[in-house]
């Protein structure tokens, strides 16, 4: 012992004393189940998620959050930056600090739906994202993707949307696994601005009309 553990100042009256302060325990004998190594962290807030908060109910453009962002100021909608054919914003809901996603601005389920110059502006734009966020914030890898249709796992499966996400080393801790809580140390808004604020000078994307913020 070396005096330093936690618990060692304890005295048996304290003891004595914290266990009168706590209200019962329930006898787990008297419930369903079988004891594991786990620990249990509620997240009742993750409901609004799986539930499909915010998701449209229907596949139409009216209620699309793709067709509406770029609509709203670069700030309101977290635009990042906006090319002739597609855009490049950040996930609501992201992976890790700086998740983006290009868009085109057409509705358009899927990929092959696409046009070529779509597909070569969503190329570029998705290059653009990546230098940026290595000039930011030096991931040292990326995740690019897009979940094509319900069953690929895409949440608004009615608009094409590329993931990228970048990663560091260690970035998937416990948390998603055992909390399915994904920890980020930076709020949107910050992200955005200092995304937005490198665009232009990191980005080196010829389909790139204009960077995010100089719109009238
Ligand atoms: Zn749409």
């Amino acid at each position: 012992m070396t005096g330093l553990e936690p618990g060692t100042g304890a005295t048996p009256a304290r003891d004595a004393a914290d266990a009168a302060a706590a209200p019962p325990a329930e006898d787990p004998a008297s419930f369903a189940g079988d004891a594991d190594a786990f620990q249990r962290l509620w997240t009742p807030h993750r409901m609004v998620y799986i539930d499909g908060a915010d998701k449209p109910t229907d596949a139409g453009e009216q209620r699309c959050p793709f067709c509406t962002v770029p609509r709203r100021s670069d700030v309101d909608g977290l635009v990042v930056a906006r090319g002739a054919l597609a855009y490049v914003v950040l996930n609501l809901y992201p992976y890790n600090p700086g998740h983006l996603m290009v868009v085109p601005y057409r509705h358009v389920a899927g990929y092959p739906e696409l046009t070529t110059p779509e597909v070569a502006e969503i190329g570029s734009l998705t290059q653009g994202a990546m230098r940026v966020l290595r000039a930011t914030s030096a991931p040292t890898g990326f995740n690019l993707g897009v979940n094509q249709g319900q069953t690929g796992g895409a949440g608004i499966a009615a608009h094409l949307h590329q993931h990228v996400v970048p990663r560091w080393g260690g970035d998937a801790n416990f948390m998603p696994i055992v909390a399915g809580t994904k920890p980020l140390p930076q709020l949107l808004g910050a992200t955005r601005d200092a995304l937005a604020a490198a665009w232009a000078e990191h980005s080196g994307s010829d389909a790139v009309a204009r960077p995010a913020g100089t719109e009238t």
